[in-house]
């Protein structure tokens, strides 16, 4: 969508200048002053003038912006609207919601929920990136985890192979649709080499500098050339004294360079060719002084290769890191869960998550509690419970994952966050009770963090493994007075100085688990 400046007010004249998005000037004429203004005021005004396509989407963009504030918090609506309408193309490529929140002021959980809202209303498309934990390039992008299949994604520039996780290797953005807005990294192969790495290459992970994003650029690439399918080429350089990596990031293909020994005057020479197939990740010694490489493009797309000297500037390029929206922090938020239910992963998916922390409950008594008060304030009680249970989830960035019965499988992405949630939910349940005046809701829970696997079971993105079973296990102990967690909880900075602060020293003993080998040593928080 086009920003809309008025630069003057009608008065005397007839003839209304109007801004309508950068570098497009559209005059009205032949207007009386008050219909002009109304219609200004109104904000119609450009629409009846603009040509029609540009009309149409400026109007679709207006009722999706106005369907969003009905779903997501109104001030992280309007900083998205105001993105959208006013920045430069390459902030509305792959936003990171997180540095958006940041650089906003804006709370971090309420950002994740308006840009997911906003997906699913066709404002952005959503994109699941592999990341490389080297160099922080995009390997693979995906519009949906369910295409995420491969067991896994090298990187040519690191010269390394690794085995995706959902925990730093997934990084989840949100690019404007061509249907709000026409962005130039709708057409990644028109993009200028500069910008191809910034909106291509990098993923959100990458704090990339705003203002010197150039003269970053300029201090570690010496040349490039660009090559159409099946274009041949060549570039003559000048090889200094250091490490040189000629990358090429479309096809992701590097060729290193130790140039070291003698300068030479005579011309060294070197070809590369560019396909699906071929990809260079070679090493080789040259000398200093002049180079002729001939490059050749046997791919179906443009490429881009770069002769880098992998020196200071660029590692420190490389080394500017900022938080990102993982994916397994997406898994783990209730709007995404709520918007996206069954529709994650497919059946025989199975992906990794190197860390992640689960909260279970139950409530003591239950069926006493239906026996003492009756079915139906039995089922008000319940239902009370399980709304406080989900709103300190999803206050905590943590989701619901299941309810069996009157027990609740939660997931969180940090120990943190979970330990915060539990001391929250048992002190909720107090108050629910002295509201009452009974003991009525007595909360058993328990809280493991380790690894699993991200399944699709039952129709619901599910998890698997042995860190789920120990820590449903764990709460089976608890009782309803201490929170039972294991070692790997307890020992998380973050969440030992939360208990710290809550002045509490949980108690260790070691215990035995069914179906468990080793005795596990949980930690008692009263
Ligand atoms: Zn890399």
């Amino acid at each position: 969508m086009d920003k809309i400046v008025k630069t003057a007010m009608p008065s005397t004249s007839t003839t209304v200048p109007v801004w309508a998005g950068p570098g497009r000037l559209f005059m009205a004429v032949a207007l009386d002053d008050a219909r002009v203004y109304n219609a200004i005021r109104r904000d119609e005004w450009l629409i009846c003038r603009a040509s029609r396509p540009e009309a149409a989407q400026m109007s679709e963009a207006r009722e999706l912006f106005a369907l969003l504030g009905q779903s997501a918090d109104a001030s992280v609506v309007k900083s998205i609207e105001r993105l959208v309408a006013e920045g430069p193309d390459h902030q509305l490529c792959r936003v990171n919601p997180l540095a958006f929140a940041a650089r906003r002021g804006l709370d971090e959980e309420l950002s994740i929920a308006a840009f997911l809202h906003g997906a699913r209303l066709g404002i952005f498309e959503i994109a699941w990136n592999v990341l490389c934990p080297g160099c922080g390039g995009v390997l693979d992008t995906n519009a949906s985890l369910k295409t995420m299949r491969r067991e896994e994604y090298a990187c040519a520039l690191c010269a390394d192979s690794y085995a995706p996780t959902l925990d730093e290797m997934v990084d989840v953005t949100f690019t404007i649709s061509p249907r709000i807005r026409k962005i130039a990294a709708h057409s990644p192969n028109e993009l200028p080499l500069a910008e191809y790495y910034r909106q291509m290459y990098w993923g959100s992970g990458v704090d990339l500098p705003e203002d010197s994003y150039q003269a970053a650029i300029d201090g570690f690439i010496i040349d490039h050339v660009e090559l159409a399918a099946g274009e041949k080429g060549v570039l003559s350089i000048q090889l200094p004294a250091e490490f040189i990596v000629i990358f090429e990031p479309v096809t992701h293909s590097a060729q290193f360079i130790d140039v070291k020994g003698e300068a030479t005057r005579e011309r060294q020479s070197l070809s590369l060719v560019y396909d699906r197939d071929h990809a260079h990740n070679q090493q080789m010694e040259l000398r200093p002084g002049p180079l002729r490489i001939s490059v050749e493009n046997r791919s179906d797309m443009r490429v881009l290769p770069s002769v880098c000297i992998a020196g200071s500037a660029l590692h420190d390029m490389l080394g500017r890191r900022r938080p990102f929206l993982t994916a397994k922090r997406l898994l783990s938020n209730q709007t995404f869960r709520d918007l996206y239910r069954t529709d994650t992963l497919d059946v025989d998916q199975r992906l990794s998550i190197t860390s992640l922390t689960f909260l279970f409950t139950d409530l003591r008594g239950s069926t006493e509690l239906y026996e003492r008060v009756g079915d139906l304030a039995a089922f008000d009680l319940v239902r009370a419970h399980f709304q406080v249970l989900n709103e300190i989830v999803s206050a905590e960035a943590g989701a619901v994952v299941k309810t069996i019965g009157d027990a609740v499988m939660a997931t969180f992405p940090t120990p943190h966050r979970a330990l915060a949630a539990a001391l929250r939910m048992r002190e909720a349940m107090r108050e629910l009770n002295q509201r009452h005046g009974r003991e009525d809701l007595l909360l058993k829970i328990g809280l493991h963090e380790g690894p699993c696997i991200a399944v699709s079971m039952n129709e619901r993105q599910d998890y698997f493994g042995q860190t789920v079973n120990i820590a449903s296990r764990i709460q089976g102990l608890a009782d309803a007075q201490s929170i039972l967690a294991t070692g790997t909880v307890v020992d998380d900075l973050q969440a030992a100085s939360l208990l710290r602060q809550n002045a509490l020293m949980p108690e260790s003993h070691d215990v035995s688990l069914r179906g468990i080998d080793r005795a596990v040593r949980v930690y008692e928080i009263r």
